[in-house]
């Protein structure tokens, strides 16, 4: 026996194909054994939204209806008993589902998984009433129970925290170690936040676009800079300046500019390690990296993609003892406006974009 709510029939969802999208009456999706429906309570907006809508993506082959939105949280609306005692609780739900088979998903890497399904990409997802979250995720453990002191906005944003948290964790910064992050967007203010919490030294931000960078304050860098015109010598030489000419231990691109990832591994220390967390464009993605910096310095280069389950939690962990995103947030619509919402996302004025279908 199922339980649930008694539920509508239709559902209000913005359905994208083909790189539009409509605001659509569709079934409410009837959960199978092991499955659950999730009501969305908050849902944000993310730079790969906007990419599938302008690019498509290789999940989603011409013709695909589909609903994006994979950072959200909500109410556990159906479950079938197969699905434990989650009928009811308030839910954050990672994304990203690994076939849990393979060898990288048997060492819980399930972000590599050669056949992930994601939730907003190749399963429908959260920019509608209520989402199907299939057994595979919830025998997985990406359902994740949200704390009663987090609102339903922390568990959207859980999830580009949680890529963050691999990012960082990527590169072992260590308490008292200097941190450059190009970028500051959501994803660069979140390693801001996260490397203060966890220990760190010295934090440098550097932003190319003016109207971030009038944001970044709030967020407490030591030194903001600005990636310049000039292929970033200025700013260089002022990270220079300000670590002593020693360069910093750890740097993070989350932006996707290759002269960005040139100058990271440039400014580097002795021992310094650098995350690539940002993808370049498709055709564009070679990029210029001195070899003997390298290793002469012995460097160490990562890159990181999505989040792990156990990452996952530990974001929603971090939050509850003190981490605060909320004022990332700079706007919200209802469904009804998500073409307004996809506009504020992609003009970089703002930071976060929240979209809630149950308005
Ligand atoms: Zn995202
Ligand atoms: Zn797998």
């Amino acid at each position: 026996v199922t339980a649930g709510y008694s539920l509508p029939a239709s559902m209000r969802a913005a359905v994208v194909k083909d790189g539009a999208f409509a605001i659509r009456e569709v079934p409410v999706p009837s959960p199978a054994a092991g499955d659950l429906l999730v009501k969305v309570e908050a849902a944000s907006l993310c730079g790969t939204d906007l990419r599938i809508l302008r690019a498509g993506h290789r999940k989603m082959p011409a013709g695909t209806e589909r609903v994006l939105g994979h950072e959200f949280a909500g109410v556990v609306v159906k479950a079938s008993p197969a699905a434990g005692d989650l009928f009811g609780k308030r839910v954050a739900v990672a994304p990203n589902i690994g076939c849990g088979e393979c060898h990288l998903c048997r060492r819980g890497l399930t972000n590599l998984c050669p056949d992930y399904q994601a939730l907003g990409i190749g399963l429908d997802g959260a920019f509608a009433q209520y989402v199907r979250v299939p057994a595979e995720a919830v025998s997985q453990g990406n359902v994740v129970p949200l704390p009663d002191e987090l609102s339903w906005d922390a568990g959207a944003l859980n999830e580009p925290l949680s890529c963050v948290i691999r990012g960082l964790e990527a590169t072992g910064m260590k308490p008292g170690e200097s941190v450059l992050i190009f970028g500051a967007g959501p994803i660069g203010l979140m390693f801001l936040r996260l490397a203060r919490l966890l220990g760190a030294g010295q934090v440098i931000l550097v932003q190319r676009s003016a109207s971030r960078r009038e944001l970044a304050p709030a967020g407490g860098a030591d030194l903001l800079l600005d990636f310049g015109e000039d292929g970033g010598e200025r700013m260089q030489e002022a990270v220079l300046e300000t670590t002593g000419n020693r360069g910093v231990d750890v740097a993070i691109v989350a932006a996707p500019v290759a002269e960005a990832q040139t100058a990271a591994l440039k400014l580097l220390a002795v021992g310094g390690r650098l995350n690539l967390f940002g993808g370049l464009p498709p055709g564009r993605s070679l990029t210029q990296m001195d070899a003997n910096l390298i290793h002469y310095r012995e460097l160490v280069v990562t890159g990181t993609t999505g989040q792990t389950v156990a990452q996952y939690r530990r974001g929603l962990d971090l939050q509850a003892r003190g981490l605060r995103l909320d004022d990332l947030i700079t706007a919200r619509y209802p469904l009804q406006a998500f073409g307004e919402a996809l506009a504020a996302a992609a003009d970089k004025t703002g930071l976060k974009v929240m979209v809630n279908p149950n308005q």
